[in-house]
């Protein structure tokens, strides 16, 4: 099949832009959403690439990498639970809250992201695929400890030092996480990308695994996305917050 390139991503018409993407919605039978930072933004959550953003701090270059760990457990911990603590005050925003709602209407519905805040979760999404981890899971890299609660500091089992559960800098991906979104990938029928630049691996990969399986593609990121936007069936560009509940109040269900 060769997917019709839907040309409504004009600015003139956000309008039918939206409504071409609901029909793509409630005509799919499995759907995959890549999230990424952009998501998360109305939470209050900074990016990597936000200027001002907390990773751009010197902090942020020092303890990214796990053998900071063992360089400076201290810094490196109090680093990571400020990171947690600003996590934890943040709730999920309406674009959360319509991918969870998705979700439920539509339970082939597979969300993956690249964030490690766990909103998605936190507003009811189901078997996340969180390609980066979590920062709201701690684990010992000695004994692979991962049952909390944790102190932050020492592993209960073992008394190694504790670190984040989630991907950083020079390390691989979870290789059963990473394997299932592939999958998930490979066998829907609709993928939308939300939020995200899909410049950096696997994010590059996964939208064109989807349309080298015959997937139709929708792109909505604030900023346009060169590499993707060519090949996607629709391209809404705004936020995820005020774009994503228009979207689902066209999905059969959403109104109760
Ligand atoms: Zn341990």
């Amino acid at each position: 099949m060769t997917p019709v390139t839907t040309d409504i991503s004009s600015p003139s018409s956000p309008a039918s832009a939206i409504q071409a993407a609901t029909e793509l919605l409630r005509n799919a039978r499995r759907i995959v959403v890549f999230s990424g930072a952009g998501l998360s933004r109305a939470s209050g959550i900074p990016t990597y690439r936000d200027a001002d953003g907390l990773w751009k701090s010197q902090n942020a270059l020092q303890f990214s990498h796990a053998e900071d760990l063992q360089r400076d457990p201290a810094g490196f911990t109090k680093f990571w639970a400020q990171r947690l603590s600003m996590i934890e005050s943040a709730q999920p925003n309406p674009g959360h809250t319509a991918l969870a709602l998705l979700q439920r209407l539509r339970p082939a519905t597979r969300l993956v992201t690249q964030n490690v805040d766990g909103l998605l979760t936190l507003a009811g999404g189901q078997d996340v695929l969180e390609l980066h981890g979590s920062l709201r899971r701690w684990r010992c890299d000695r004994c692979g400890n991962r049952s909390g609660p944790w102190p932050f500091h020492r592993c209960l089992r073992c008394g190694s030092h504790a670190r984040p559960d989630v991907v950083m800098f020079g390390e691989m991906l979870n290789e059963g996480v990473l394997l299932d979104a592939q999958v998930a990938a490979q066998e829907c029928d609709l993928f939308m990308v939300v939020g995200s630049t899909t410049i950096v691996y696997p994010a590059a990969e996964l939208p064109q695994t989807a349309l080298s399986h015959g997937a139709r593609l929708i792109t909505l990121n604030l900023e346009p996305l060169p590499h993707l936007d060519d090949a996607a069936a629709v391209v809404l560009r705004g936020t995820s917050e005020e774009l994503l509940p228009q979207l689902l109040a066209g999905v059969p269900g959403s109104r109760g």
